[in-house]
């Protein structure tokens, strides 16, 4: 179970995505995610064994999000919400 995490869809995840990164493709930002979250979904952990962050790892590859951002702990950062059980 994730902690600290806001709540989102893809679909409203990649509408934010694309404002504030005007220049990445939609289809890529898009597979980027469905690959990340299908790699959750079948268990992938991030290599320090944590559940991976799969909007981070939509960009970044599968990693959680303490090995992608440095921080400790999310604060109000966002993650899919099929993630979050
Ligand atoms: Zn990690």
């Amino acid at each position: 179970m994730k902690t600290g995490f806001k709540k989102i869809s893809i679909s409203k995840y990649i509408e934010l995505y694309l404002k504030s990164n005007p220049g990445t493709k939609r289809k890529k930002i898009t597979e980027g995610l469905k690959k990340a979250l299908k790699a959750y979904k079948k268990g992938i952990k991030c290599r320090c064994g944590n559940p991976i962050w799969v909007i981070g790892s939509a960009v970044a590859g599968n990693a959680c999000f303490t090995c992608i951002t440095g921080e400790a702990h999310p604060d109000n950062d966002y993650e899919i919400a099929e993630a979050c059980e």
